[in-house]
């Protein structure tokens, strides 16, 4: 009997799993033929006239045509990758950002997309994690946030802005470039080498000056003495840091970003990261000072500051730049073509 209802209940379970494993599957399937890898075939390049007997709209075809998978909520969907890029670029920028910026910006997500689907990010899907994937906001949400008078006027510049760059995308040697972004350096872009390790030759510094009204352009923080050891002590017991506080903060040696490489508290060295880590700060670009009882530190920009900053692509903008020239100066050697529509 038991063996009866056991295999009853497997029967119920396969009955409800192999319909939602085949969904999956068949979703899968409808993915467009990205997945080569980027070292593939060279990228096809539209052609600057449309084709005979091609109307302007056919042409403007890519961000339509090309779908993607996305998981938000916890549910999966399926998108244009015009309407997919609203949603992004409704969640990663300011509705202030002049329309060269979100410009730029349209090219480097839909570039960061399509990369990550010929690599097999998530199986092919992409998440609305701004720290994994891209922000994605949705429609209701975006209303919601900014009202209906401002979320009509943004949404326009935004869709203008991946419609006339449609199927634009960065690439270095023919493929597709990594194309990360983030939302304020403090002045200076970091190099890739210094976050991950090993060169990629258009991840590297440059000055990104115009930041200062980001919000996350400066943050201070004090910490007592006694908090700063507790903290350094627990994550590294060796660093002592006995005697007074003003001897506890050794030289520091810097990235050709900016940051900070190495620095000796007490008598161990951290790196950077580590120590960004252990004090929860918002970036490598910090300030470390002692005076009496109290450490200041004094940090610049959000994040591993590697690419495109944002804020300075805005402010790249309001200087009188266009997007290609945003791209061009925070994704250097690189170049800008434009896939064909479907
Ligand atoms: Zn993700």
């Amino acid at each position: 009997m038991k063996r009866i209802l056991r295999a009853g209940f497997l029967a119920a379970c396969m009955a409800v799993l192999l319909p939602a494993v085949l969904w999956v599957v068949a979703r899968k399937v409808e993915l467009p033929a990205l997945a080569e890898p980027v070292e593939a075939e060279p990228l096809p390049v539209r052609e600057d006239e449309p084709a005979e007997g091609q109307t302007e709209e056919e042409t403007l075809a890519f961000d339509k045509a090309q779908l993607v998978q996305l998981e938000s909520d916890g549910a999966l969907r399926q998108l244009p990758l015009r309407d997919y890029l609203a949603g992004v670029l409704m969640g990663e920028l300011p509705p202030s950002f002049d329309s060269e910026a979100v410009a730029a910006q349209a090219v480097a997500a839909r570039t960061f997309t399509l990369r990550q689907l010929q690599q097999g990010k998530h199986d092919g899907f992409l998440c609305d994690d701004a720290a994994c994937c891209q922000a994605w906001l949705p429609e209701e949400q975006a209303r919601e946030k900014l009202g209906d008078t401002l979320y009509e006027q943004w949404y326009v510049r935004v869709l203008d802005a991946i419609d006339r760059t449609d199927g634009q995308v960065l690439t270095y040697d023919g493929a597709l470039i990594e194309a990360l972004f983030f939302s304020c350096s403090g002045g200076r872009t970091e190099a890739a080498a210094e976050v991950w390790g090993g060169d990629i030759p258009y991840l590297v510094p440059v000055d990104s000056p115009g930041e200062e009204d980001a919000p996350r352009y400066c943050t201070r923080t004090e910490w007592t003495a006694a908090d700063f050891r507790a903290a350094i002590l627990a994550a590294c017991p060796e660093a002592g840091l006995s005697g007074p506080p003003e001897t506890w903060l050794g030289e520091c040696e810097h990235t050709s970003g900016g940051g900070v490489k190495q620095v000796r508290i007490g008598e161990e060295e951290f790196s950077g990261a580590s120590l960004r880590a252990i004090l929860g700060l918002r970036s490598t670009l910090f300030t470390l000072q002692a005076k009496g009882d109290t450490i200041s530190i004094t940090t610049y920009g959000s994040g591993h500051r590697v690419g495109m900053s944002q804020y300075g692509a805005q402010a790249m903008a309001m200087d009188g730049a266009d997007y290609k020239q945003i791209l061009a100066h925070y994704y250097p050697e690189t170049e800008l073509i434009t896939l064909p529509g479907a």
